[in-house]
Parts: C-alpha cells; structure tokens; sequence
C-alpha cells in the first residue's frame, strides 16, 4: 500500500519529524540557537514519545531525527529509540555532540539508531574550548570514530562555520573526514537570540557562497539533494562535502519537509518561529484517541509557513 503524504499550505509534504529530547546540554556553545527552543525543563517520557511516532507515522512521516539539547544526556536514550524503532520508520537519526557516543554507539546501533550527525566544529584544542566553553575535544572524537566503527551510515561531521574562529580549517576537517569515511555538513552560522553578544553576528557570521565557488571549482561531481532544502552534494576526490545554508534562503524554507517537537510536547511548525506552537502532549496525557492525536498533528501542519519567502 502506497504510503500517505500529508502537504501543507504550501505544498510541502511533511516527511520527518525532529524530536528535541531536551533543552539540557553538557556543552554550552556560543552560537548555540537552541533548537529554537524556549526554554522549558519538562521532557516527554519514552511512552509519549512512542505515541507521538506512532500517529507521525500514520500521517506520512518517514524519517525520524532526534535532537536536543544533547540527546545523549538523556539516560533513557536507548529505550527511546528501541521504542520508535519498533514502529517501522525509513530512517532514524540523531543530531549529538558525539560526547557521550563512546558509551552509547553500540547500544544505540543495536536498539535500532542508523545513523548520526555529530556537531564538530573544529580539530584544534583552544578553538574547541572557545566554542564549546568545555575541554571534550578528544572525547567528542572518539565517540566520532566510535559511531564509525559500529557502523553508522553514513556518519556526517557538522561544522558551523565562524569568521575567523574555523573558517580556515575546512580543509583540515575533510581530510579528517575523507579518512574515516565521513561526510562533512558545512553549516551557515545562524543569528541566534541566545548569544549575549550584541555583535555576534557581524563578528562571526561568514558567507559559505565564496566556499561554494570554490567546492564547485574542484568538485569531481555535484548533486542537488531535493527535499532536503535542494542542498548541494560535493564529491571531491573520494569524499563528500555538504553545503546548508539557511540565511535568508527562500529557497531553504520552500523545501522544508521537518515538523519538530519540542522536549515539553508541543507541535512546532517551524524551525524560525515559536509563536505558533500546537501542544500534543496534553492530549496524549489525556490518552486521547488516534483520530484526535491526527487532528491535532494536521492543526500543526496547516500552521506551517516558509519563513523566508521569495
Ligand atoms: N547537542 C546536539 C548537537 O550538538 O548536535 C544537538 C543540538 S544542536 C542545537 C543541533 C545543531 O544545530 C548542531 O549541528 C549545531 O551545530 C547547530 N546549530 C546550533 N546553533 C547554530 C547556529 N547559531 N547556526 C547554525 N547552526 C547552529
């Protein structure tokens, strides 16, 4: 039987679901946006999330990332894929700093997981330390070749990239990444409303389109990765760079197919925005019926519109 496919407004069919398991982190970066997120510490339990998949499932999601704060912090973390696991999804991914992968990546493997973006923004000691206010380098490391040797697929490194922080250590970064089979992601620094920095963006903010120009220049083959915001693929030399660039990008938001979560239960329809929130938790709280769970994801979706537009 063909699968459902639920569109928006805008005629974009919601595909995956983006779970923040919590707001808590075990790092504390400086651009960090959170998510999204407003702050909260109430988190769903592994029951709820279960159900929540479950009628995501029903309305056409097939891919399922979850995400955070760190999701690893989160001590349930391998019953709670096992769980989604058990529904039947095309994907199931994780969005980690890679701190606490050493522990988890077998177990995580074997509850089901298939693969994981690790957030790494750079190889080098200080410049870690000054991202992440913390001294985890190696660790994160490790648990970035762990998730390799268990045999994530494929694992990616996302490299947020800042002027004059790391900018200069993309080649450094996919040499690591060619070595060890992994894709790197370069990211576009977002303006985030948690920095305290007044000036943060203008500090750090750096344009990937000169990257872009140059990746097109030495790339053996390019691919546009259609539903995924048309990102652009680059195949060099045997390894694989990722371009994301969501500022002021029309075309970004048009070819958005995410509807997220967040760890307190509530429907969100866009990743930019959190005056639209629909709550679900309550009504799963309540054990109330699939039809009116549905209803209520189908509210969320209706809500769903493309921040940037052309
Ligand atoms: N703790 C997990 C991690 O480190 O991957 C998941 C949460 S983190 C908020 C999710 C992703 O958002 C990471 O890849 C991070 O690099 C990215 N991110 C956070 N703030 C950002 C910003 N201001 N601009 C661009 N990407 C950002």
């Amino acid at each position: 039987m063909p699968q459902r496919v639920v569109k928006d407004k805008f005629e974009r069919p919601i595909l995956s679901l983006r779970i923040t398991l919590t707001n808590r982190c075990n790092v504390n970066c400086i651009y960090c946006h959170h998510d999204g997120m407003v702050s909260s510490s109430q988190e769903m339990t592994p029951d709820e999330i279960y159900r929540i998949c479950k009628i995501a499932k029903k309305i056409g999601v097939r891919k399922i990332r979850l995400s955070g704060g760190e999701p690893l912090i989160r001590k349930d973390i391998v019953e709670i894929v096992s769980k989604i696991n058990s529904i039947g999804f095309k994907d199931i991914s994780m969005t980690t700093n890679g701190i606490l992968l050493k522990k988890y990546a077998k177990d995580l493997k074997d509850a089901g997981l298939d693969r994981v973006n690790v957030s790494f923004d750079t190889l080098n000691r200080d410049t870690y330390e000054f991202i992440t206010r913390k001294n985890y380098l190696s660790t994160a490391k490790n648990g970035i070749l762990k998730s390799v040797e268990v045999g994530f697929y494929p694992v990616k490194i996302n490299m947020v990239l800042m002027k004059n922080v790391n900018e200069h250590e993309i080649k450094d970064m996919f040499k690591f990444c060619k070595k060890n089979d992994i894709v790197l992601q370069l990211i576009e620094l977002i303006e985030s409303e948690n920095c305290d920095d007044d000036n943060f963006s203008a500090k750090y903010h750096y344009k990937l389109d000169s990257v872009e120009e140059k990746l097109i220049d030495i790339a053996d083959d390019i691919k546009i990765r259609e539903f995924m915001q048309d990102r652009k693929k680059y195949y060099i030399n045997g390894g694989e760079i990722e371009v994301v660039k969501p500022v002021d990008n029309s075309c970004f938001c048009a070819n958005c197919t995410r509807l997220r979560i967040t760890p307190d239960g509530k429907i969100k329809p866009c990743l930019l925005r959190n005056d639209n929130l629909v709550d679900i938790i309550k009504h799963v709280r309540n054990n109330e019926s699939d039809e009116k769970l549905e209803k209520i994801f189908l509210n969320g979706i209706n809500k769903r519109e493309p921040f940037n537009k052309d």
